[in-house]
């Protein structure tokens, strides 16, 4: 991972941790994949056992909203879209 990559994704980290209560865009589409790589910012979420997230339907705010804005949508084949 480069260093412009890691600051990205611990911006992102931190970001959607403070504005988990916010709403989800109007213009998003499509549904989360399950595919686990926004659990692996950065680091590993404990939750996420390398198969997937092990407290799904417990999931909290800025899991189950992710990614709540284009801006914040950064992993290539998420299965959430904006406005496409
Ligand atoms: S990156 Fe997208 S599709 Fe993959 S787990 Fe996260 S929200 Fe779901």
């Amino acid at each position: 991972m480069t260093t412009t990559q890691a600051v990205k994704e611990m911006r992102l980290k931190v970001q959607r941790t403070f504005t988990a209560f916010l709403p989800v865009a109007e213009e998003r589409n499509g549904a989360c994949l399950r595919c686990g790589k926004c659990c692996q910012f950065v680091f590993r979420c404990p939750f996420y056992d390398g198969t997937g997230c092990t407290i799904y339907s417990l999931r909290p705010p800025q899991c189950r909203k992710y990614p709540r804005t284009k801006e914040e949508s950064i992993v290539p084949g998420c299965g959430f879209t904006f406005g496409e």
